[in-house]
């Protein structure tokens, strides 16, 4: 465990006392609200243990962990790390890793980077058929924000093309639509020794999602779990119910972390915090897992 600053003590009496939300986005990615304000409003709605997941980026760590301990919850920093699996986009969240491993922050650089000229490619082929410019996107992008498919969505809302981010994803930027192209991502199996490696405990995020990126086969799954994968995200909206049952199955199977989370994005989703938790027991277990980083306790 590395060394850390004074205002990361542990406070034991205030350990793990109410709902868990570990699945956040903040304006460092494609969450609409600062890092605070996303801690102020998983506060508002009940939350008490919140860990802030923008995509492949931890800029917004410090300031989340002072606003969640001035509220009085106990923060966990983590990332929603972007892989691929096949066709299929894959998500790993990471938590209580070193920010600054070298190997982790090499590969989250070359996602970032990657998907700009992604970004820049899909606006340049919407603008054939719309009025929608590469400027219109960064307009929608503060704070060198992780971006994404999220923000070509908010310069079209902005250019009356369409009303809000679910209409954006059911038309225009879903792939039927042919504008869709992929972006730089690694392997399943190296985001997971990424993060492992680098102290942190990975968890597949919303495993069992509906249609193209629906769940990795579970021979494949296995093998994320001998290259150290420490559980699933299950309670997740996007989760169908029988992806839930061989999910909670091999979970059981393995004894592995399971939890459940909002993937609140500000205004950007329905999706609000504190929709799904995860428990006590499973968020000391993730903690003493990690050997990366500590949380930061109120
Ligand atoms: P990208 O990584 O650029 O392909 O974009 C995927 C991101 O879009 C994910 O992080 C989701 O949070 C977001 N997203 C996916 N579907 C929707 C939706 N229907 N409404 C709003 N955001 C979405
Ligand atoms: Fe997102
Ligand atoms: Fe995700
Ligand atoms: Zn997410």
């Amino acid at each position: 465990m590395k060394s850390l600053p004074p205002g990361y003590a542990r406070s034991m009496s205030h350990l793990f006392s109410g709902p868990a939300d570990l699945h956040l986005h903040s304006n460092h990615s494609d969450g609409t609200e600062a890092p605070a304000e996303v801690m102020r409003q998983a506060h508002a709605h009940g939350v008490r243990t919140a860990a802030l997941t923008d995509h492949d980026r931890t800029t917004g760590w410090a300031e989340a962990g002072d606003a969640a301990v001035t509220l009085g919850m106990t923060f966990i920093p983590g990332m929603e790390l972007s892989a691929k699996h096949e066709w299929r986009s894959v998500h790993v969240l990471g938590y209580l890793f070193d920010p600054e491993d070298a190997a982790l922050a090499a590969e989250t650089d070359r996602i970032r980077g990657d998907r700009v000229g992604r970004a820049e490619r899909i606006v340049r082929s919407i603008g054939r058929d719309y009025d929608l410019l590469w400027e219109d996107v960064l307009a929608q992008t503060t704070l060198d924000a992780t971006v994404g498919r999220p923000h070509i969505a908010d310069a079209l809302i902005a250019r009356g093309i369409v009303r809000d981010r679910t209409e954006a994803f059911d038309g225009i930027l879903h792939p039927r639509e042919g504008y869709y192209e992929p972006h730089y991502a690694p392997d399943p199996l190296t985001a997971v020794r990424l993060i492992t490696d680098a102290g942190g405990v990975a968890i597949i995020a919303h495993p069992s999602t509906a249609g193209r990126d629906r769940m990795m086969p579970v021979p494949f799954v296995e093998r994320l779990i001998e290259e150290g994968l420490g559980g699933f995200e299950i309670d997740h909206r996007e989760n169908t119910e029988s992806g839930k049952r061989v999910l909670r199955d091999l979970a059981k199977k393995h004894d592995l972390i399971v939890t459940g989370s909002s993937d609140y994005h500000g205004s950007g989703k329905p999706n609000r915090p504190g929709e799904n938790t995860t428990s006590d027991e499973m968020v000391a277990r993730l903690v003493d897992r990690a050997t990366g980083f500590s949380p930061r306790y109120p």
